[in-house]
């Protein structure tokens, strides 16, 4: 029997990134901390651990599956793999319209280059709320204000440092958090001990100061708190201004720059506490509508609950040695059962769920049932294609018509 879902501690993001900015490393980097810091067995809410496949275990931890759970604080952080794909494809946009938030990845020594302006308009296009990790900070060349200047003018973003670095390329060697102002400083070369957590250095406490005082100056724009704190000159604590920089990464009206290397262990740890610090929650976003497909559906809303009729969207299908045709769904409302029948709405056909997982870096797990806000993969359909609505059979519902959007998008 499931444990009940507290979905405010749910984080469902992709990392988007364009060719070679890091996001492979970066996603190995995440389920190997992640991974560490949270022993499979110990979170068991199904009934059955199978072998995930052998020659991926001898590799080390690398994402195969098109979504990949983890934990990172209390939280479960499912990795929804984005294509790093330079062309507009259908794909890019399934995946992308499934995540609640992204970590958006950029070169630290290149900036905002044309394939990163495609992928930061994706997400724009389908209002993903995200917060931007300037990777490679270590390479000769890395530029934090580089960067910001080009997403400032490339992108016509609002961005706003969350951290600064110390030291730069080779003596990279730590950065300033500005919203608990404290410093994390690594380990050279062991990858394995967290960064050291100390008081900022003096040297660098003059720039973080004033580095914070824009990031709040930028949050007071959107929130009140913050606002009346900027004219009467109070003190800003550090739980005003994460409520206000989530609130702003939620709404996309800001988005936070954190910065690393992910080589090793550069800047991982403190990203992923921002990922459960400001990245929504299924919670956080609006119900999710569903089309009117004429002669076929009405249009209507669901809620983010397990108690709502059952619906979700397929957006990936892998192949799989051991059991056939994985369906990956994110399920926006109600719940499943294993051996229950489903609505394809679009298909027009009735659908059994034979198997419910979800997919670990290097292990998968078997539920019984599951609810809304979860990404699980799903076995037995038989007529379903990427981009299918499956819904509770008495309460039909379609996220996505016949036909999807020409793509916008073309190369810079
Ligand atoms: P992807 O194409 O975005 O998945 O990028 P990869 O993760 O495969 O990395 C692209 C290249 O950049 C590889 O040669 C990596 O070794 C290198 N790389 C990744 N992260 C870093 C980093 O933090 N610093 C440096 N100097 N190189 C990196």
């Amino acid at each position: 029997m499931s444990t009940p879902l507290d979905l405010s501690k749910y984080r469902n993001i992709g990392i988007m990134a364009h060719i070679d900015a890091g996001k492979t490393t970066t996603s190995e980097r995440i389920l190997y901390y992640t991974g560490r810091s949270h022993k499979l067995g110990e979170v068991h809410e199904g009934t059955a651990t199978m072998d995930w496949m052998v020659q991926e275990q001898e590799r080390g931890i690398t994402i195969t599956s098109a979504a990949t759970t983890t934990f990172w604080k209390d939280h479960r952080i499912n990795l929804i793999d984005t294509p790093g794909h330079v062309d507009f494809t259908v794909e890019v946009e399934r995946s992308l319209r499934v995540l609640d938030g992204a970590i958006a990845v950029f070169d630290a020594a290149n900036g905002v280059e044309p394939q990163s302006e495609t992928v930061w308009r994706q997400a724009e296009r389908y209002h993903v709320p995200r917060i931007a990790f300037l990777n490679k900070m270590d390479k000769v060349g890395a530029d934090h204000e580089m960067c910001i200047q080009s997403m400032r003018e490339k992108l016509n973003a609002n961005v706003a440092f969350a951290q600064l670095p110390m030291g730069a390329e080779s003596s990279f060697k730590g950065v300033i958090d500005l919203i608990e102002l404290k410093a994390y400083i690594w380990h050279t070369d062991d990858k394995d001990t967290p960064p050291k957590v100390t008081d900022i250095p003096a040297e660098y406490l003059d720039d973080a100061l004033l580095y914070r005082q824009e990031l709040i100056e930028n949050l007071a724009d959107f929130d009140d708190t913050l606002a009346e704190a900027v004219l009467s000159d109070a003190k800003v604590t550090v739980e005003q201004l994460k409520h206000a920089l989530r609130n702003a990464v939620v709404a996309i009206k800001l988005i936070p720059i954190f910065l690393g290397s992910s080589f090793r262990n550069k800047g991982i740890q403190p990203l992923l506490d921002a990922v459960v610090d400001f990245l929504p929650s299924p919670l956080d976003l609006p119900p999710v509508e569903g089309v009117e497909i004429e002669g076929v559906v009405k249009s209507g809303k669901r809620s983010p609950t397990a108690e709502d009729s059952f619906s979700g969207i397929v957006f990936k299908i892998m192949t799989d040695p051991f059991v056939g045709a994985l369906f990956f769904m994110r399920i926006y409302s109600g719940t499943i059962k294993t051996g229950e029948a489903v609505l394809n709405t679009l298909k027009n056909k009735k659908e059994r769920i034979t198997k419910i997982l979800r997919m670990h870096a290097n292990d998968r797990e078997e539920l019984q049932t599951a609810s809304a806000g979860e990404i699980v993969a799903v076995v037995g359909l038989k007529f379903a294609t990427t981009g299918d609505t499956l819904c509770d059979i008495h309460a039909p519902i379609a996220y996505e018509s016949m036909k999807f959007p020409d793509p916008v998008i073309s190369l810079a």
